[in-house]
């Protein structure tokens, strides 16, 4: 096996490396990683031999394209087919750490991603190493927003990990509802409490979760003068709801109103960092993730600034690897230095759009993400919901009908809804059907991880 000194798997000043250090860096670790797939990753082996690879034939992420790409449908067909067999690795390095699992909306049951003693490390270190580009700094008190669910979530558990890195504190809300004998879980009111209780200074959790308990903190008058800054991940937001964000901050007197947005995935383990407002997303570990963007039907590499399919390769991880594993994103990549802080780590296009969010209605392909960030930018909002639907649900044939489901905010006068339905047609071509509902029944902060902002309800032809 190629052998790579302990010391030489990560560099000084990572995310500013010249970008032919960072390559040489990642084809190293990952003629280790495919080597270590070979022998002991049951999907790629197999995978590999079918397609008559061998180790030698992938040298560098140059050579990754001759590998097959793979999805969420191949992970969730066989989640244990993507982890390394632990008896195959040496020392502590395959011993199982924890299980954390993917959120597993659309596509089913949640599935299981295994650390191991060796990613939990790296994962750390990561955080640790990389703090400037996140913006925690060790006198935070961070509050978790996640929700304690009946398994353990992904951001949930690496949200402690990433503080207990950077040795700031961290508070947990424990919202949600949890399917157990045993009841935890606090109410959203008392996590806005929380917050004050313990001049919480920085608020994490799922965009539109916080979103909320921004609103109710409005609401119930509460004291936020502590908060300095929002932190979201696990829904994209676009610019227009961080603009809310910061609105709502400045209205709850917060000691500042920033937002950093971040991108990552159970899957990938690693974060996607904005350094500032439309920079696109940095790569935090690039000495752990190779990133690259697919065109699903080929499976070839896309050049920068072509749009495709985000993939991700593990290079240095011994519990759940993926290579080539498309997270089901569509977005593009920027090599190039960030103009805005001189990073050299690739970037990801700002706003990555949801594969499900393109869908064809009435004959014609439309652009929901684009809806959706329409409504964002209403403030006078407190939840919305685009739900595409048959308008006869008995009849497989039956046309198809644009549904917004609508909880306008304190304040909206009747003239609002005529308003969102004449923007919605005008971006659509589709004139909305509209129903309006308490907030609750759009988005139940209580039983929901996030919100579904776009909704297809249509039986499959
Ligand atoms: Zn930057």
């Amino acid at each position: 096996m190629t052998a790579i000194p302990t010391n030489a798997i990560t560099l000084p000043d990572m995310l500013r490396q010249p970008p032919e250090t960072v390559r040489h860096l990642q084809d190293a670790l990952l003629r280790r990683m495919v080597e270590i797939c070979y022998d002991s990753h049951p999907y790629y082996s197999a995978l590999m031999r079918r397609e008559g690879l061998e180790p030698r034939h992938i040298q560098s992420c140059a050579d990754l394209v001759r590998l097959p790409p793979c999805s969420k449908k191949e992970f969730l067909a066989d989640p244990d087919a993507f982890r390394l067999r632990p008896e195959l690795l040496p020392g502590n390095e395959g011993l199982l750490w924890k299980v954390v699992y993917t959120t597993g909306t659309t596509s089913g049951r949640p599935a299981p991603v295994y650390v191991t003693s060796h990613d939990h490390f790296a994962y750390m270190f990561g955080f640790k190493d990389r703090q400037d580009l996140i913006g925690l700094r060790d006198d935070d008190r961070l509050i978790s927003l996640f929700p304690l669910t009946g398994f353990p979530l992904g951001a949930y558990a690496r949200a402690a990990d990433e503080i207990a890195a950077v040795g700031a504190a961290i508070l947990f809300g424990n919202t949600g509802r949890a399917d157990s004998p045993f009841p935890l879980n606090r109410s959203m009111d008392e996590a806005v409490a929380m917050v004050s209780r313990h001049k919480a200074t920085v608020l994490w959790g799922v965009a539109g979760f916080v979103r909320r308990v921004l609103i109710r903190a409005d609401e119930l008058g509460a004291d936020f003068r502590s908060v300095r800054m929002v932190m979201t991940t696990g829904e994209a937001s676009s610019p227009a709801m961080r603009a809310d964000f910061r609105r709502r901050m400045a209205d709850l007197g917060c000691a500042d109103t920033v937002v950093v947005n971040r991108y990552g995935s159970t899957e990938q383990g690693g974060t996607m960092i904005e350094c500032c407002e439309g920079s696109g997303f940095h790569s935090a570990l690039p000495d752990q993730l190779f990133h690259e963007i697919i065109d699903e039907a080929t499976g070839n590499r896309l050049a920068d600034g072509q749009s495709g399919m985000l993939a991700v390769t593990h290079l240095n991880r011994r519990g759940t690897v993926f290579l080539r594993y498309m997270v089901g994103d569509v977005g593009s990549l920027d090599h190039a230095p960030c103009p805005h802080c001189g990073r050299t780590s690739v970037r990801l296009s700002s706003t990555p759009v949801r594969t499900g969010d393109i869908m064809k209605i009435k004959g014609a392909l439309v652009n929901l993400g684009n809806l959706k960030e329409e409504l964002d930018r209403r403030s006078g909002l407190d939840e919305y919901q685009i739900v595409v639907q048959s308008q006869d649900a008995d009849d497989p044939f039956s046309m198809d009908e644009l549904l917004l489901r609508l909880a306008p905010g304190k304040g909206s006068d009747s003239g609002f809804v005529d308003a969102v339905v004449a923007d919605v047609t005008r971006l659509t071509n589709l004139r909305p059907r509209v129903e309006i509902l308490p907030r609750d029944q759009i988005f139940d902060p209580a039983s929901q991880a996030k919100p579904r902002r776009i909704l297809d309800s249509r039986k499959p032809r």
